[in-house]
């Protein structure tokens, strides 16, 4: 998404005040940021750089940017050059992060103006703003500690796997995900050729019911695939067994996973859903075991 940003910033087909007017389409152009103040148009030039807000934020950040320093370019080229600037400077890649992040949460929040219709705040700026260079930083520090690791242990200790992924904040785009119960996909691909790639994901639950209906989901949809229409799932979580059997109330986690369950129901001539305690369920358990720690 940040990649879009940049690339619609310097092809000048960023949804901006400036871009809806000489469409004709009848919404406020004036910009966001200084709404309460002037009647400016926004346009990109004014929103990143001109506006007397922007100004500030650039001012006042870590990176100490006077933005009216090449006012008259236009602002795609005005980023551009930044960006050559700083990658000559010490400390470059973090450098380069901070004035991305800047024009990413001007960006970001510029549209919760719009769309919350709150007021804005610079701490509401700064705190995403802070967000993002933290991860990044993060990143930047993991990235580097792998460099120096030999070829044989490539990857973080587990320990370390486990704290990033405790500690990393995502961005969101849709809704807020921090304080919901959620499942999370770790994706990876490998690339060698066009003709050898690979790809991956391991899922992350919040719940271990979650976890279990996730895992009846999967084997479900492998069965339907398979063209397998008289099935029977066993498992060792008894109250998923009976959410899926509309025996109890499920917990409101299970609401999606169950939702698509109800999707591939029609597909099975018939369809069973049974409780089988752990210690006989030996070979799925010891599967599940491996996928985890493999
Ligand atoms: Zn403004």
């Amino acid at each position: 998404m940040r990649k879009i940003l940049m690339s619609r910033i310097i092809t000048n087909s960023l949804s901006v005040g400036e871009n809806f007017a000489r469409r004709g389409i009848g919404v406020d152009t004036r910009c966001k940021l200084c709404n309460n103040d002037s009647m400016v148009m926004e346009t990109m030039e004014h929103l990143f750089r001109d506006c007397p807000v922007s100004r500030r934020l650039w001012a006042t950040s870590d990176i100490g940017i006077r933005a009216e320093n090449g006012s008259h370019l236009p602002v795609g080229r005005w980023i551009m050059d930044w960006i050559y600037y700083l990658d000559k400077q010490e400390r470059s890649a973090e450098r380069v992060v901070m004035f991305l992040a800047m024009i990413w949460c001007l960006w970001s929040v510029r549209n919760r103006v719009l769309f919350q219709e709150i007021n804005f705040h610079p701490n509401m700026f700064f705190s995403q703003w802070n967000q993002i260079v933290t991860m990044a930083d993060k990143a930047l520090e993991m990235k580097s500690s792998a460099s120096t690791m030999n070829e044989s242990s490539d990857m973080g200790s587990q320990d370390d796997q486990v704290a990033w992924i405790r500690e990393s904040k995502p961005f969101c785009v849709v809704g807020s995900i921090s304080d919901c119960d959620h499942v999370r996909i770790m994706v990876d691909a490998e690339w060698k050729t066009v003709d050898n790639a690979g790809i991956g994901w391991v899922v992350l639950s919040s719940t271990a019911v979650q976890a279990e209906g996730l895992g009846i989901y999967g084997a479900m949809k492998w069965a339907v695939d398979q063209g397998l229409r008289h099935l029977e799932v066993s498992s060792d979580c008894l109250s998923l067994i009976c959410s899926l059997a509309g025996i109890q109330k499920a917990h409101h986690c299970l609401a999606d996973i169950l939702a698509d369950v109800d999707d591939i129901v029609s597909f099975f001539h018939c369809l069973a859903f049974s409780y089988i305690p752990r210690s006989y369920n030996k070979f799925g358990h010891d599967l599940a075991c491996e996928a985890m720690y493999s």
